[in-house]
C-alpha cells in the first residue's frame, strides 16, 4: 500500500512536469519504461484520426443530443437518411425535424421517455430536407452528472427502404387477398403453390385442394387439347397469355372465366413462376346474350327482328350458293287482323299475334326461322328445299295450325293468314327482292280468298297443285290395281344371248305418269315401301312363271328406292318375298343408286342384303359422287353405265372415254357391266368392242309386258 502511494504521487508528480511543460519524456512508473510525451500525443492524435474516419465513414448514424433534444453532433450518415448535413442540424432540435402528423404526437410521448431513459430502442421517422419521411432505428442511452441528464447519445439505422419494401409486400399481400379476380401462382413445375380467396370462392377448391396440383384440374373439357397447346406455347413466346376459357368448379359445373397468365422469369431468362388471374364471366355472358337478344328479336312474340332476318337471310343466300341448292321464303299476313285490332283493341290484338306466332313457330323445323317484320306480318326461311313443293307442305302446314279457332277472353275467334312463297335462286338473289317477290305472291293469293298460299312464279304454283293432286291419287292406287310391272329384257353382248330381265313400274299404264315422276313423290308420303314390296312380289312371280314355261334361267334386276335401303325393312321382305314365290337369291338382283354408297347405314344394310344372297347392282353409275377407288370396299356385284353416257356413243368423244374408263376399271374389280339405253347398233357395236358385258335398251327390246316377255323369251330361243 505505501509502495502504491509512492508510485501514485510519482505518477503525480510525471503528470505536473508534464502538464507545465517542463519534461520531454516521462518514466512509466509500473515498467519504469520511459514514454517519450511527443510520441504519446502522437498516438493520441492517430487515435482520433481513426475515430473520426470510423465515425465519418460509418453507415450508422451516431449522435449526439442535449437534454432538450437539440443536436450536439451528428456524423455524415446523417446526410443519406435526411439529405441534412451535419452542419445543417446542427443546433436544431430533433423535434423540429420530426415527420409531421401522427407521428409527432407518438414521438413526442415517446421522447419524454427517452429523456427518462425508460426508452432506449425505438423506431422513428423524421422529415428529410425535401420532406419525405426517414424512417430510423435507435438506440440510445443517457448520460447523467450528478443526477441529472446531460446528454443523450445514440446511434440510428436508416431502415426506410426496408420498411417500404414491408409496406409494399403488405399490400400486395392485402391486394392478393382481396381483390375480386382469382389469383393462382404456380411454380415452373406448373405445381400451385398458392391461390387467394376468390380462387376459393369462384371454383369452389380450397387451398388444400390444389396446393402442388398441375391447373389441369380445373380444365373444362370444352376446350381441345390444341386450345392448351396453343396457349403454352404463347406463354412461352411472349410470356402471357390471355383469353376467354372454360373452366370447371369443384362441384362440376362449367363456367366462362377472362384469364390472364404471366411467365415470372428471374435474370437469367428462366421462369421461375406462372401467374394466372381469372374472374368469373358467366354473368357478362349472359347478360350479354340477353342483349343480343333484345337486339334482334321482337319482344311482343320473340320472333326474330328484320335485322337479324337480313343477316339470315344473308347466310341462307351464301350456303344455298356454294351447295347449289335452293330455299323458299314464305312471307305471312295474317287475315283480317286490323278489324280484330279495331274490335277488341289493341291488347287483344297482341294477344292473338302472340298466339299466331307460337303456331307458326311450332309449324316449322328447328333450322328453319320465323320473323316478325310488321304488324301482322311474319316471316319464314325454310332451307334446304329438296323441291319448291316442300315450301307448299310448309304453308299448308300453317294455315292448318293457324285456322284453329283462338278462344282468348271468352271469346272463339277464327284468324287465318295468308302466305306468298318465293324461293332462291328463282325469284332473285337478294334478300329485298325475296321479301317483295313472296309479299307480291301473298297479295294476289289474296285476291282469291283467304288462308291460302301462292308461289311468286305460276310456274312453281303449277308445279306444287301437280304435285298435291299426284299425291292424293297414288294414295289410292295400289289398293285400285293401278300398278304394273313391265319386263326389259337384257342381253350378253359376247354371245347375244338373254341373259336377265329388269322389272320396271308403271302406273296407269299406257297413259299415266312415268316412274321417275311418281316414285319420287311415293318417296316423300311414305308409300315406297308398299310399292317397292308389291313389285318385288309381282315380279318374282311374273318371272318365276315365264323361267318354268320357257325353260330359261333368267336374271331379274329390281329396281330399290335410297329409301328402302335407309329403312331397313327390306331386309326382312327380301327373303320372305323369295320364300313366297320359291325364287333363288342367287337369281334375284337389287339395282340400288349411288347416294347410298354415300351413308355408312346404306351400306351395312347392303352388306346385309348381299349376306341373303342376292347381288347388287349400282345404277346409274357415273352420275352420283362415289369413286371407282370406292367401289373396291363395296359388296356389289354389278356396274350399270347411265344411259346419258351411252346417248352420245359412239361419236362424243367424252362419253367414249367415260364408258371405256368405267368398263376397263370395272373389270379390274371384277365387276360385271351393263349398258342401258342402248338404242343404235353404232352404241351397241361400240360397247362390244370395249368388252362391256351386257346390254340393255330399246335396240334390244323396249320394256314388255309378261306376256310380250314370254313371247321374247321364246323367239329369242329359236332364234
Ligand atoms: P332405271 O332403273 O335406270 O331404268 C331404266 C330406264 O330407262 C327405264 O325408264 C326404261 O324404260 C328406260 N329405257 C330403257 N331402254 C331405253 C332406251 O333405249 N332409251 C331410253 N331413252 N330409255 C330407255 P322407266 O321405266 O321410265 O324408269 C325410270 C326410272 O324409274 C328407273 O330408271 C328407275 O330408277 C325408276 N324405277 C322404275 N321402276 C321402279 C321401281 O319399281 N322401283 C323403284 N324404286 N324405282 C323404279
Ligand atoms: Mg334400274
Ligand atoms: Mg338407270
Amino acid at each position: 500500500m505505501e509502495e502504491l502511494v509512492a508510485r501514485l504521487a510519482k505518477t503525480e508528480a510525471a503528470i505536473q512536469s508534464l502538464v507545465a511543460g517542463q519534461a520531454d519524456a516521462v518514466v512509466d512508473p509500473r515498467t519504469g519504461a520511459i514514454v517519450l510525451l511527443r510520441e504519446a500525443q502522437q498516438a493520441v492524435q492517430e487515435s482520433q484520426a481513426r475515430y473520426h474516419r470510423l465515425i465519418t465513414h460509418l453507415s450508422a448514424i451516431i449522435f449526439e443530443l442535449a437534454p432538450d433534444g437539440t443536436v450536439l453532433f451528428v456524423n455524415d450518415a446523417i446526410e443519406t437518411a435526411t439529405r441534412y448535413t451535419p452542419a445543417g442540424l446542427m443546433g436544431k432540435s430533433v423535434p423540429d425535424i420530426f415527420f409531421p402528423g401522427e407521428q409527432r404526437c407518438r414521438w413526442d410521448a415517446a421522447y419524454r421517455a427517452v429523456q427518462k431513459g425508460d426508452l432506449t430502442n425505438y423506431e422513428m421517422v423524421l422529415a428529410g430536407k425535401d420532406g419525405t419521411p426517414a424512417v430510423l432505428e435507435v438506440s440510445t442511452a443517457n448520460r447523467y452528472k450528478d443526477g441529472a441528464l446531460e446528454r443523450i447519445i445514440g446511434f440510428a439505422i436508416n431502415i426506410t427502404a426496408r420498411k417500404h419494401a414491408e409496406e409494399k409486400l403488405r399490400q400486395a399481400a392485402v391486394v392478393f387477398e382481396r381483390t375480386p379476380n382469382a389469383i393462382m401462382v404456380a411454380d415452373s413445375e406448373r405445381r400451385v403453390m398458392s391461390v387467394n380467396q376468390a380462387f376459393v370462392r369462384i371454383t369452389g377448391y380450397a387451398p388444400e385442394d390444389v396446393i402442388g396440383k398441375n391447373p389441369r384440374f380445373h380444365q373444362s373439357g370444352r376446350q381441345g387439347s390444341g386450345f392448351y397447346q396453343e396457349m403454352w406455347e404463347r406463354l412461352e413466346k411472349t410470356g402471357e397469355w390471355q383469353g376467354e376459357i372454360w373452366n370447371r368448379r369443384k362441384n362440376g359445373d362449367i363456367y366462362p372465366a377472362w384469364e390472364h397468365i404471366s411467365a415470372v422469369t428471374d435474370k437469367d431468362g428462366h421462369v421461375t413462376n406462372y401467374i394466372s388471374v381469372f374472374s368469373d364471366i358467366s354473368v357478362i355472358k349472359e347478360s350479354e346474350a340477353k342483349l343480343d337478344y333484345l337486339a334482334h328479336h321482337d319482344t311482343l312474340t320473340g320472333a326474330a327482328n328484320r335485322s337479324l332476318l337480313a343477316v339470315r337471310l344473308d347466310n341462307a343466300m351464301q350456303r344455298s350458293k356454294r351447295r347449289n341448292e335452293r330455299f323458299a321464303l314464305l312471307y305471312i299476313d295474317l287475315d283480317r287482323f286490323k278489324s280484330i285490332n279495331d274490335m277488341y283493341g289493341h291488347d287483344y290484338g297482341d294477344q292473338v299475334l302472340k298466339i299466331v306466332s307460337e303456331r307458326i313457330q311450332s309449324s316449322i323445323r328447328e333450322e328453319d326461322m320465323l320473323a316478325r317484320i310488321g304488324g301482322d306480318e311474319f316471316v319464314v326461311i325454310m332451307e334446304t328445299l329438296a323441291e319448291p313443293h316442300d315450301a307448299a307442305l310448309l304453308a299448308e302446314k300453317i294455315i292448318e295450325a293457324t285456322s284453329k279457332p283462338i278462344i282468348l277472353e271468352g271469346r272463339d275467334l277464327l284468324t287465318s293468314v295468308s302466305l306468298g312463297i318465293s324461293v332462291y335462286p328463282d325469284d332473285g338473289t337478294k334478300g329485298e327482292d325475296l321479301i317483295n317477290a313472296a309479299d307480291a305472291a301473298m297479295y294476289s293469293g289474296k285476291q282469291q280468298g283467304r288462308a291460302t298460299y301462292q308461289f311468286s312464279s305460276a310456274e312453281l304454283t303449277k308445279r306444287a297443285l301437280e304435285y298435291f293432286s299426284l299425291q292424293n291419287q297414288l294414295r289410292h292406287a295400289l289398293l285400285a290395281g293401278e300398278f304394273s310391272v313391265h319386263y326389259q329384257p337384257q342381253v350378253s353382248l359376247a354371245t347375244g344371248q338373254l341373259v336377265g330381265v329388269e322389272a320396271l313400274a308403271r302406273w296407269r299404264y299406257p297413259d299415266g305418269p312415268p316412274p321417275e315422276k311418281f316414285i319420287p313423290v311415293a318417296e316423300d308420303i311414305g308409300l315406297i315401301d308398299a310399292i317397292g314390296e308389291w313389285v318385288l312380289q309381282t315380279a318374282c312371280t311374273d318371272v318365276a312363271a315365264v323361267r318354268e314355261q320357257a325353260h330359261a334361267s333368267l336374271r331379274l334386276a329390281v329396281n330399290v328406292s335410297g329409301r328402302q335401303v335407309m329403312r331397313n325393312r327390306i331386309v326382312e321382305r327380301v327373303p320372305a318375298i323369295l320364300a313366297e314365290t320359291h325364287v333363288q337369291a342367287g337369281t334375284l338382283e337389287l339395282e340400288i343408286t349411288e347416294s347410298v354408297l354415300q351413308d355408312a347405314r346404306g351400306v351395312e344394310t347392303l352388306q346385309e342384303l348381299r349376306a341373303l344372297g342376292v347381288h347388287l347392282a349400282i345404277d346409274d353409275f357415273g352420275t352420283g359422287y362415289s369413286s371407282l377407288s370406292q367401289l373396291k370396299h363395296m359388296p356389289i356385284d354389278t356396274l350399270k353405265i347411265d344411259q346419258s353416257f351411252v346417248h352420245d356413243l359412239p361419236d362424243n368423244p367424252d362419253s367414249r372415254a367415260i364408258a371405256a374408263a368405267i368398263i376397263g376399271m370395272a373389270h379390274t374389280l371384277d365387276l360385271r357391266v351393263v349398258a342401258e339405253g342402248v338404242e343404235t347398233q353404232e352404241q351397241l357395236q361400240f360397247l362390244r368392242d370395249q368388252g362391256c358385258d351386257e346390254a340393255q335398251g330399246h335396240f334390244v327390246s323396249p320394256p314388255l309386258l309378261p306376256a310380250d316377255l314370254r313371247r321374247f323369251v321364246q323367239a329369242h330361243r329359236s332364234a
